[in-house]
């Protein structure tokens, strides 16, 4: 492209990437252009939690990597992880990724099918094994030998021992591979469990949500590509980056809980002023996702903006454990034994935060709930 050559030997990374950008420019090429490129990794770097310095380094990367394998597999599911992928929107944040990976089994989106499809899952088995990367998507059902989800003549279950028990690492997309989801639901009629519970011996991550936040998944393969290793997780395998804090504690309708200002009911006065849910089931004490601070859809909004309460999808069992979904949680955990929605104030507020920062995540949470069985209205 006759692109003219800058800088030289002693040049910062930051320069080393700038000028091997305007040499090849295989951004541009792609139609992205250096800046939105770099914003991309700026945004990759702030969803990871890192400083902005790190960009340049994930710049670096990406610009470097030899396209690892990844094969997507999709069980028992609605496919709307699959949909919030593909339909991530600018700066092209499914383009980068996917260019940088070789997706060679993707049952939704890949041109081949039948046997020919089956046949390049069977080439990655063979020729990448221990290398590759698996994005699962839905639920494995367990009872009956599997027999509820079949693909090619083969149940989920001994797909996923056999593609998951060898790749390198396993991403379980969505609440259904990561807890069983939905499927799982009680009675859970056909055995449904995640990725891990399926398939133990795997090396699974979990991004629990209903569905994912694509730029979750995009962030996980980003430190993967990034650092050669996945991301620290918590007890339940998620990572720390994407489901470390609470969402009640990064809510913008916080300050109106600690205030004692809640919707009453749908369409009230408080609903209309963007009031705390609580009263209404909101289930964002009990969660921890990035929702509030990496949204949805070029992060334009997420649920509690849109005024309907968190549902708690990122949490295992939510489908049995926070329903119902419009009735208030009985005891948010930590208040202590008088402190109510009704009662709570800031000062009692400031120090529940603080009491879960010390206590860490999930684990803690359980431990600190009141199990009296006491409820509120
Ligand atoms: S209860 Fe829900 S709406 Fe209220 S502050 Fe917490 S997360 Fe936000």
């Amino acid at each position: 492209m006759g692109k003219k050559r800058v800088g030289g030997k002693g040049d910062s990374t930051e320069q080393k990437i700038k000028r091997d950008f305007v040499e090849r420019s295989i951004w541009e090429e792609k139609g992205i252009s250096r800046r939105d490129f770099m914003k991309f990794c700026s945004a990759m770097s702030a969803a990871l939690a890192l400083p902005v310095t790190f960009a340049p380094r994930i710049a670096e990367a990406l610009d470097q990597v030899k396209r690892p394998t990844l094969v997507w597999l999709e069980f028992q599911d609605c496919a709307g992880n699959t949909e919030a992928l593909l339909r991530a929107s600018s700066p092209t944040v499914t383009e980068l990724v996917l260019d940088v990976l070789s997706i060679d089994y993707h049952e939704t989106i890949m041109a081949a099918a039948g046997h020919q499809a089956e046949a390049a899952l069977a080439k990655v088995l063979k020729e990448q094994k221990g290398k590759y990367i698996v994005v699962v998507e839905g639920s494995i059902p367990l009872k009956d030998n599997g027999v509820y989800c079949c693909i090619g003549g083969r149940s989920a279950l001994d797909i996923a021992r056999e593609v998951c028990g060898n790749a390198f690492a396993t991403i379980a997309v969505g609440s259904c591979a990561s807890f069983g989801g939905l499927p799982a639901a009680a009675p859970n009629p056909t055995g449904a469990v995640g990725v891990k519970e399926a398939v133990p011996n795997a090396r699974v991550i979990n991004l629990p949500g209903c569905p994912l936040n694509p730029d979750n998944l995009t962030a996980t393969v980003v430190h993967y590509l990034t650092f050669n290793k996945l991301p620290t997780t918590d007890s339940l395998g998620r990572p720390l980056f994407a489901y470390g804090k609470r969402i009640h504690d990064a809510c913008e309708r916080r300050p109106h809980f600690d205030a004692g200002q809640y919707v009453e009911s749908w369409g009230d006065h408080g609903h209309k002023k963007g009031f705390c849910l609580y009263k209404m089931g909101c289930k964002g004490p009990e969660t921890f996702h990035n929702c509030p601070t990496q949204r949805y859809n070029e992060k334009t909004s997420w649920p509690v903006a849109a005024g309907h309460g968190c549902a708690g999808c990122s949490e295992p069992q939510f489908w049995d454990t926070m329903t119902p979904f419009y009735k208030r949680l009985p005891n948010v955990p930590g208040f202590g034994i008088e402190s109510t929605a009704d009662k709570i104030g800031a000062g009692i507020a400031v120090a529940t935060a603080a009491a879960f920062a010390a206590h860490g995540v999930v684990s803690a949470l359980r431990k600190g709930d009141d199990q009296s069985g006491k409820k509120e209205d």
